[in-house]
């Protein structure tokens, strides 16, 4: 960031202005704006600007400048013609640590005026940083016809209930949630309107209808890895909450997408290393609810695929907290898209299977007679680890050993990587492949070869195709 956006205290503040032509009544009129006593330095005075020395907030200083006029001075604006006058002032001002502007320079600027909505007492500013003042007008005038004119009133009804509203709700994210429900209400087009009356009624029946504490829990599906795959009704409720309750699955950058107050717990786990055991997140989710807090609980992929998600919404329906749940994208359907291997496919996989390849005391206990019939696709969540065991256990139950089977490891993400094979040598490709990864056996999986787009980091193009091609080769050499 260029520049620190502040907003300037003016009132009663005296400003100096150089120049009084078309630019400097421009100037002129925004300082006064916001309540400044200006000072101008000009030769003349257009008759625009000597029609307002008569309330006694603006005086015609001087016709030049001298280093004098900058004392008591808060600001200094230079609008004239004159480059090296303004140069020379800006120095002056600089030289005694006073914020000065000079109007298209912004190498002599201090500080820089933004392109303006005003909304009193909303106020919003947009600057380009110099680059382009044409943007920041641009980006204003879009900004303009999304905020309504009652913005103001609106503004001025909220400020002035606040204290009603903190007198009726002790807790700070009592208070948040009241006035976020109350924005969503009908009292702001109320007030737009011109309803005043009815806007106070209702008002005052919303406050007394809020109780101080009501926590909540949303299970959130955080999706597979990249941020951007999150639903907008994820953003919305991890923006909402006061507590994030995340895991390993989740990365940084989606959790850092939360409010920057939002308290965060890590609740991580790593394979065979639950670092926080399930029924104390469970315990966990429910404290915090009942302290009255808005609980987001960030899962990886979607919370009702072996994300545990089922078991915490028991957790809390037994507890009688309110909760909600957001799907979220799955691994399997994430992974299956970036590494082009459709999951289900007219030729080749009437059905789609999603099966846990999680061991218990290094045991995988599936029904493999079941599982090994062919035109389905398999996809093992959580296999990483048994991955010889699941194909080994397929050909044993009659799945044909030149069966495609991919291995997508941090699938989605920039370090997206697809190992290719068959069910006979896909064992033997997955040296070093690290969690998270997902299996997907079947015919569908071959498809990777003609449907992969996405390369990840696309620096790394180039190695990622030359490695898989190579692993194409001598997977799928045994299949032809
Ligand atoms: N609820 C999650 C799954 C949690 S189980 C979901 O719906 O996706 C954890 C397993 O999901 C991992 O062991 C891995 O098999 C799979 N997984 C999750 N994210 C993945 C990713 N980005 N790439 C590959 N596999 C992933």
């Amino acid at each position: 960031m260029r520049y620190l956006p502040l907003f300037f205290d003016l009132q009663q503040q005296s400003c100096l202005l150089l120049g009084a032509g078309e630019v400097a009544t421009r100037k002129l009129a925004l300082l006064r704006e916001a309540g400044a006593r200006v000072e101008i330095v000009a030769r003349e005075l257009s008759p625009e600007i000597q029609a307002q020395l008569d309330d006694g907030t603006v005086i015609h200083r001087a016709e030049t400048f001298a280093e004098a006029q900058l004392d008591g001075k808060v600001l200094v604006i230079c609008a004239t013609d004159d480059a090296a006058l303004n140069a020379r002032v800006a120095d002056a001002a600089k030289a005694r640590q006073i914020p000065v502007n000079v109007v298209d320079d912004p190498a002599q600027c201090s500080v820089i005026v933004p392109a303006i909505i005003d909304r009193d007492p909303v106020t919003v500013a947009v600057s380009s940083a110099g680059t382009s003042p044409v943007l920041a007008r641009w980006i204003r005038s879009r900004i303009e016809s999304l905020l309504p004119p009652s913005l103001g009133a609106l503004a001025r009804f909220m400020g002035s209930k606040r204290p009603a509203v903190k007198a009726a709700l002790a807790e700070v994210g009592a208070r948040r949630r009241f006035w976020e429900r109350f924005l969503d209400s009908a009292i702001p087009n109320q007030l737009a309107a011109g309803q005043v009356t009815q806007a106070e009624a209702a008002f005052t029946a919303q406050l007394a209808g809020t109780p101080s504490h009501q926590g909540r829990v949303v299970l959130i599906g955080a999706g597979p890895g990249s941020p951007d795959l999150l639903t907008f009704r994820a953003l919305q409720r991890l923006q909402e909450a006061d507590v994030i309750v995340h895991d390993r699955l989740v990365p940084e950058a989606i959790v850092a997408l939360a409010r920057r107050d939002a308290e965060r717990i890590y609740v991580g786990k790593c394979r065979d290393a639950h670092s926080v055991p399930q029924a104390e997140i469970g315990a966990l989710l429910v404290r915090l609810a009942q302290e009255g807090k808005i609980v987001a609980r960030l899962k990886g992929g979607d919370p009702f695929i072996f994300g545990r998600g089922g078991e915490e919404a028991q957790v809390l329906a037994n507890a009688q907290i309110p909760f909600e749940i957001v799907p979220g994208i799955t691994a399997a359907a994430g992974c299956a898209a970036f590494a082009g291997i459709p999951l289900t496919h007219r030729d080749h996989a009437q059905s789609v299977r999603f099966i846990t390849g999680h061991t218990q005391n290094g045991q995988l206990d599936l029904d493999w007679a079941h599982l090994a019939h062919g035109r389905e696709t398999l996809v093992f969540y959580m296999g990483l680890g048994a991955t010889r065991t699941i194909c080994q256990s397929l050909i044993a139950h009659g799945l044909p050993a030149h069966t495609p089977a991919a291995l997508v490891e941090h699938g989605t993400t920039a370090r997206q990587s697809v190992r290719l094979g068959t069910l006979r040598t896909l064992p033997d490709l997955i040296d070093g492949a690290a969690s998270p990864s997902l299996l997907i056996i079947g015919e569908v999986a071959a498809l990777h070869a003609q449907l992969a787009w996405f390369e990840g980091n696309p620096d790394a193009a180039p190695a990622f195709r030359a490695e898989s091609e190579q692993r194409r080769a001598c997977g799928l050499a045994e299949a032809a």
